[in-house]
């Protein structure tokens, strides 16, 4: 007798394991038509003709994406206890460190939750299996995200000022109506549009200069549950990327008259992305005690070098060209930062958060960070604001700035070429006038003025009598601030709690 030769496994590829798993997972319905069922993907002019081509790259099940999240969150949580139980705040650099984590929580955490949402409904509203998953994904791992820096940063709560109200804050505060316009802006444009916003522009183009100074900064500076939560959101943030970068390839594959509207997104979101990260410039070059790299050399390594040497002409085989104003950006890159915390200081006594002049050693670093502007345009304004610290006096401008109708930042960035010039644009719009801080924010004006002239300014809400009072108590109580939260630094009670613990630190030591 012969035994028969056992029939080897037929071996499947991932991709056919994974398409044999979920492919009859989706259907098509018979009782409405697609045009009824997904109302939202037309309406923006882009043209798809083939969903299918959509394909999730992925590759993940509902069952490994839950076993592999909550693995890293029972990571984080232990961290965030051990943190907590053995006191670690005591263990930072400098308890002015904390000022770049306050601006953080109450700038970026409600913005994952707005992503979060609108994920959800892309998760609901795209017409192809393959992006609702990758949707669905990223709609749970924002509103983790959201969760977790709220966590992580709680603990700091109980010790220190500025942590107390920030999503009060951030439907309020002039500030946080930056990041919060930004995103107003996205959630409200279309599902493609929003890909493009946010999937592309944001997650794709500029995320690594958001992420990686926060993730670094916070690394250097002895921040172990920031530094843990962008470790565990790390592996969501390379999914949305790759999700971003098959959404713009996707439309661009589909057809030809979708280019000129996708370089036009792109155009925009660029701009808008870029001048929301003026806070992260600001934050990268003067709140970091320890810094890791300045805004310039990682504006020059994740912008210049990775996207418009790498990622650009790979894309312009579709025909598509790097954003337009991309030029401002780079020649920018020498004064972003001075120029963003240069108003921030101005302002302190109106934030949730402190600035202070930086010491000898900041500005020795900042000189050899930017030879070229720091010594010559930026230095004497601090050395002016120094003067007036040891008169005993704090330099606060007390008048309201005016905001640009796009961004929203106070007019405070300067003309193309010349650094010792406020830039300043305008288009009038049904026989009123708007202001703009640059070309860019006026190119994206004048392409949907509808939108832009219908913008939340805290200032002009303020002289409207919207926001508590016509005084700044008034407004500070409105905000939800409490006394100690703005100022300068030195002598605020975080300054003064963080010497009496170091010194009894010392004396038992
Ligand atoms: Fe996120
Ligand atoms: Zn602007």
């Amino acid at each position: 007798m012969t035994v028969p030769a056992q029939k080897p496994a037929r071996k499947l590829s991932m991709k056919q394991r994974y398409s044999a798993l979920t492919h009859d997972l989706n259907w098509t319905p018979t009782y409405v038509p697609e045009a009824e069922a997904f109302p939202y993907t037309t309406f923006e002019g882009i043209k798809i003709h083939d969903w299918s081509k959509w394909e999730d790259p992925f590759r993940l099940t509902v069952d490994a994406y839950c076993k592999y999240q909550a693995e890293k969150d029972r990571r984080l949580y232990a961290v965030l206890d051990s943190f907590a139980q053995s006191q670690g705040q005591l263990g930072l650099s400098d308890g002015s460190y904390l000022n770049a984590m306050k601006l953080f929580l109450q700038g970026i955490a409600s913005e994952e939750y707005q992503a979060h949402r609108n994920f959800a409904y892309l998760a609901r509203y795209l017409n192809g299996p393959g992006p609702r998953f990758a949707a669905l994904c990223q709609s749970l791992d924002e509103l983790r995200h959201a969760q977790t820096e709220i966590h992580a940063l709680s603990h700091y709560n109980k010790h220190f000022t500025g942590f107390h109200d920030w999503k009060k804050m951030h439907d309020r505060v002039w500030y946080l109506s930056v990041p919060k316009s930004f995103f107003d802006d996205a959630v409200t444009a279309g599902p493609f549009e929003f890909l493009i916003a946010i999937g592309f522009s944001f997650e794709y183009l500029l995320t690594n200069l958001l992420f990686v100074p926060f993730m670094s900064g916070a690394a250097f500076n002895g921040d172990l549950p920031t530094m843990t939560f962008g470790f565990s959101a790390q592996s969501d943030e390379s999914r949305h990327m790759t999700l971003g970068l098959e959404a713009i390839k996707f439309m661009l594959e589909q057809d030809e008259d979708n280019v000129p509207i996708v370089q036009e997104w792109l155009d925009k979101w660029f701009w808008r992305g870029y001048r929301l990260l003026a806070l992260v410039a600001a934050m990268m070059d003067y709140f970091l005690p320890k810094r890791v790299m300045s805004w310039k050399e990682s504006f020059e390594l994740y912008f210049e070098q990775q996207m418009l040497g790498g990622l650009f002409p790979d894309l312009a085989y579709y025909g598509i060209r790097p954003p337009r104003h991309v030029e401002q950006a780079i020649e920018e890159k020498e004064i972003l930062s001075h120029q963003a915390f240069w108003i921030l200081y101005q302002f302190s006594h109106a934030a949730a958060f402190q600035t202070t002049v930086p010491d000898a050693a900041a500005q020795e670093w900042l000189t050899s960070a930017y030879p070229e502007t720091f010594p010559k345009l930026y230095q004497p304004l601090f050395e002016k604001a120094q003067e007036v610290m040891d008169g005993g006096g704090r330099f606060f401008n007390m008048g309201l700035p005016q905001l640009c109708q796009v961004c929203q930042i106070p007019m405070g960035f300067t003309e193309p070429g010349d650094p010792t010039t406020i830039c300043q644009r305008h288009s009038i719009f049904k026989g009123e006038r708007y202001d703009m801080c640059s070309d860019g924010c006026k190119w994206i004006f004048d392409r949907e003025p509808e939108k832009y002239v219908q913008a939340w300014l805290p200032v002009h809400q303020i002289y409207q009598g919207n926001c508590g009072g016509p005084t700044i108590p008034d407004v500070l109580a409105w905000y939800g601030m409490q006394p100690d939260d703005g100022g300068d630094y030195l002598g605020s009670a975080d300054h003064q709690a963080w010497t009496a613990w170091h010194a009894t630190a010392a004396k038992e030591g």
